[in-house]
């Protein structure tokens, strides 16, 4: 019921967009204090190297602890953050915490000295140079080094996106860092995009991965997606992996690595280190 709630609140939000409604205000107004009153989380997900077995990365989810309403996950506030133009102060914070924290990892536990680091970021007027800036900036504060730490930005922002992002993405690139391109199948772009969209990874969606056992058409788009990947030189990561079975498959097409509820589901850094440490 809480769910529910929080959608119709977006779903009347949504329609409003533009207009200056007293909730969307309100709404507005205390997203853009969570940061300020320590009301944000990053929740981790193991990313799995499908050759050996072994975790590779973790994927920063954010969370909003909210006052009321409990945690919320990111399609209940995110939505409100990108139509005000606050996201990528999330993204931001998102970045910074979830660095700092895989570096400190890597520092003091030797099992974890290789651990990477994914972060999403929402593409739009600040992925520009100011955000290959504030990763560098990021990395050279906590130690971290660039190829440890893949930024993600997903296929349907890409689609419609300006040159200026690419071109950051281009230096993100450069400098040493990954860049996935996320959610992969779910937008408009035609294959061409994706020959120029500069990236080091695809992510495939996990409606095509988990409905892969049993549809052999969607089968056949994973095994597409893997292809053309590996064709271009990039890792191919299998989002929504939830049984072995699937793992079989996802391997068998040729995806380098696997995210999903088979192996853990998003964590809490307890929960995860948990997980990780011997
Ligand atoms: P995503 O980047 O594609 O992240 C994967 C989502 O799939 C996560 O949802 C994760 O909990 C869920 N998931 C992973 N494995 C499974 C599985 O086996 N089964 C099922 N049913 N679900 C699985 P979550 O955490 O709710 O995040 C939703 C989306 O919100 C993310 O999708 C990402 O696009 C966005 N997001 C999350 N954190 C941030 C952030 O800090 N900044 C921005 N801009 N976007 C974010
Ligand atoms: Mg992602
Ligand atoms: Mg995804
Ligand atoms: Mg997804």
């Amino acid at each position: 019921a809480q769910l529910l709630g929080d959608q119709l609140d977006l779903r009347r939000l949504d329609g409003q967009r533009g207009i200056d409604s007293g909730t969307a205000r309100h709404d507005t107004q205390e997203l853009s204090r969570a940061v300020a009153r320590d009301q944000l989380r990053v929740h981790y997900q193991p990313i799995v190297d499908l050759r050996s077995g072994r975790v590779d990365a973790v994927e920063a989810l954010v969370r909003w602890q909210h006052p009321t309403r409990g945690l919320l996950t990111p399609d209940a506030f995110l939505p409100l953050a990108e139509a005000a133009g606050l996201v990528h102060i999330v993204d931001r914070w998102v970045l910074r915490t979830a660095v700092t924290s895989v570096a400190r990892w890597r520092r003091l536990s030797p099992s974890l000295r290789d651990l990477r680091v994914a972060v999403n970021i929402s593409v739009g007027p600040f992925l520009d140079e100011v955000w290959a800036h504030e990763v560098q900036d990021v990395l050279t504060a906590t130690g971290l080094p660039p190829a440890a730490l893949t930024v993600e930005v997903t296929e349907r922002s890409l689609s419609s996106t300006s040159p200026e992002s690419l071109a950051a993405l281009e230096v993100l690139i450069r400098s040493g860092c990954h860049v996935a391109i996320d959610d992969l199948g779910t937008g408009t772009s035609s294959l061409a995009l994706l020959a120029d969209i500069p990236a080091t990874e695809l992510k495939i969606d996990r409606s095509f991965v988990q409905s892969m056992a049993t549809d052999p058409r969607r089968a056949a788009l994973v095994r597409a997606m893997a292809c053309l990947g590996s064709e271009l030189g990039l890792d191919v990561v299998a989002e929504g992996v939830e049984d072995r079975r699937t793992a079989e498959m996802v391997t068998e097409v040729g995806c380098t690595h696997g995210q999903g509820y088979l192996w853990s589901a998003p964590r809490d850094v307890s929960g995860l280190l948990t997980l990780l440490l011997p």
